[in-house]
């Protein structure tokens, strides 16, 4: 990896009006004119960069399409590399055609990720950037894709390298202590202060982190409640879909349907337990075991209950469960004689034949799950990140400690070296190979 001139159908596969592929590397042009035939006959070597040539893609006598070709010569490019984008007819096997004839004229198959990380490499990106762009391809809503785009077009980063900076002051502020000790020790005061602000910017970043794994990854909602109240007509009330079925989460050792649902631009998971019933298992025991697990990997929980009928046990039961989660109880079947009153129970009155209560219920969905949201603020949203931050906060405490108690300086700056460090995982300074391959992994061939 890292070496040669690569390729790839940069468009998703499939059939469209164009498809693009992509070459990048130092053979670049060399490769795109072994194959080009330019409709005014110019080669690409003696053509300017950043400019658009008609003419067709060859692979000896034989016509493999017609193109639009983009020239851009690094380092003004993605990768600071040259780069070549063959604007092809978008068909799969028209773009593997063209990348066949590319890859028998020199050039190699690019990995996953492989432009990104050259973007990376080559320091036109940072890491952070790089997540950022994966998670703006990613993006399942409208407010997942904004709060990427802060990752990507660099605005987070700039966040990390701020309080980085303050910290090498710090660092450097304090090693002048450790090395000129005779000197006149300043007021560590100063330095105190800055630290303290750190910690804050530090603890904010790690307050929004919840918020920001919900717009990003989305919130997981576990439907739970007892058979036959309604479960699966509050899913397809609330998705307004007949198809209650979309995907099995396979690996677990229950099957849980899950159907997705954008609430104010978060995008939020459904779990139904319906599928308790097709179980073996006895009732009792699935009605509250199987809810207690969908339970405890949900973000929110929604107990659905019969209003038609006296509660059971069961509802008693999964009613005590519900509390120990953000929860909202459905008091369904309002269209029916009221066994209860809904109040008793703050339950939420729900009727899911007629849909009466809808758009309440995705108002108090939203409203639950955007309990933490702050306007304007940057949200981390990447566990990485999230856990490269607690770390450096941790280390900022100890150093803050460490110099509240007159211990020795050059303690301290091993505590805000390992902070600077944390934050340099972040953005990739000090990040390990590992670490940038299992990223650039994550992406799509192409990209
Ligand atoms: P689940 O077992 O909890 O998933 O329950 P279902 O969604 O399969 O519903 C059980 C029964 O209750 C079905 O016959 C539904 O048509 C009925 N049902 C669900 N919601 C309502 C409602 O709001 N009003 C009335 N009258 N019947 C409902």
């Amino acid at each position: 990896m890292n070496e040669g001139t690569i390729a790839a159908i940069s468009t998703p596969q499939g059939l469209g009006g164009i498809a693009i592929v992509r070459l990048s590397g130092p053979e670049a042009i060399t490769i795109a004119d072994r194959v080009f035939v330019s409709a005014t006959g110019k080669k690409l070597q003696e053509t300017p960069t950043h400019r658009v040539l008609y003419g067709h893609v060859k692979n000896g006598e034989e016509t493999v399409d017609e193109v639009l070709l983009v020239l851009m010569r690094g380092p003004k490019t993605f990768t600071r590399e040259d780069v070549v984008e063959f604007n092809c007819h978008g068909g799969p096997v028209v773009t593997k055609a063209v990348l066949k004839t590319l890859i028998a004229n020199g050039a190699r198959l690019a990995e996953p990720g492989e432009f990104t990380k050259r973007a990376f490499l080559n320091g036109r990106i940072d890491l952070t950037q790089a997540e950022g762009i994966i998670d703006l391809i990613n993006a399942k809503t409208d407010r997942a894709r904004k709060l990427a785009q802060t990752a990507s077009d660099g605005e987070l980063s700039q966040e990390f390298f701020g309080i980085r900076d303050r910290l090498l002051s710090i660092s450097a502020e304090l090693l002048a202590v450790v090395d000129f000790p005779e000197e006149e020790i300043e007021e560590t005061g100063g330095m105190e202060q800055v630290l303290a602000e750190v910690h804050q910017q530090l603890t904010d970043l790690c307050e929004g982190y919840e918020q920001g794994r919900l717009i990003r990854d989305g919130a997981k909602v576990a439907l739970i409640g007892c058979p036959n109240v309604g479960k699966s007509s509050v899913l397809k009330c609330l998705t307004r879909t007949e198809r209650a079925i979309v995907t099995e989460i396979a690996g677990t050792t229950r099957d849980v349907l899950t159907e997705d649902l954008n609430v104010d631009g978060i995008p939020i998971q459904l779990m139904d337990t319906a599928g308790i019933r097709e179980s073996e298992d006895r009732i009792e025991s699935l009605g509250v075991e199987r809810s207690r697990q969908a339970l405890s990997e949900a973000d929110l929980v929604l107990l659905v209950l019969d209003r038609s009928r006296s509660l059971t046990e069961e509802d008693q039961k999964l009613l005590a469960l519900a509390q120990a989660r953000p929860h909202i109880v459905i008091a369904n079947k309002t269209d029916l004689p009221s066994a209860w009153q809904a109040e008793k129970y703050q339950a939420f009155s729900f009727c899911a034949k007629t849909g009466e209560g809808r758009a309440e219920l995705l108002n108090q969905l939203s409203e639950k799950l955007s309990g933490l949201h702050r306007e304007n603020a940057v949200l981390l949203s990447n566990v990485r990140h999230f856990e490269q931050v607690t770390r450096a906060l941790a280390s900022v405490e100890q150093a803050q400690t460490t110099l509240q108690s007159g211990m020795e300086a050059d303690l301290a700056v091993i505590d805000i070296n390992a902070a600077i460090e944390a934050l340099g995982e972040i953005t990739g300074e000090t990040v390990s190979e590992a670490v940038t391959d299992r990223i650039f992994s994550q992406f799509c061939l192409g990209k």
